[in-house]
């Protein structure tokens, strides 16, 4: 079920991929940013480490590119902010991914080891 995390749109076929979108700003444009956002409409769709003293706030939306994507931002911090793709890893992908070959291969004779001794 999650292992396809790519949307279709209704009527074209075109993929959407998933972004994250980090806007680091200033505790001087805080302010302006969330009157920005929230005349976008996106002001639940954020969260915020402004209270925590990490004037950031951070959204996942679907698009078609990174293009797209950036054109999510307030124009405010846009030029500042940080779009990533996103992926999913499955359980083949971290057994492929590992040096050996095998994810569990590293702890296996330890714990045989000490079952044998005790
Ligand atoms: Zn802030």
């Amino acid at each position: 079920m999650f292992t396809n995390e790519r949307a279709r749109h209704a009527n074209e076929e075109i993929a959407l991929e998933r972004y994250l979108i980090e806007t680091p700003h200033t505790a001087e444009n805080c302010l302006a940013l969330l009157e920005e956002v929230h005349a976008q409409g996106y002001l639940n769709n954020f969260d915020w480490g402004c209270r925590a003293g990490t004037h950031t706030g951070w959204v996942v939306i679907a698009a078609e590119s990174e293009e797209q994507a950036r054109m999510a931002v307030p124009p405010l911090v846009r030029a500042r902010a940080h779009v990533t793709r996103l992926n999913k890893f499955d359980c083949g992908d971290v057994a492929s991914l590992h040096p050996t070959g095998r994810g569990d291969a590293a702890r296996s004779p330890t714990k045989r080891q000490r079952e044998k001794t005790t």
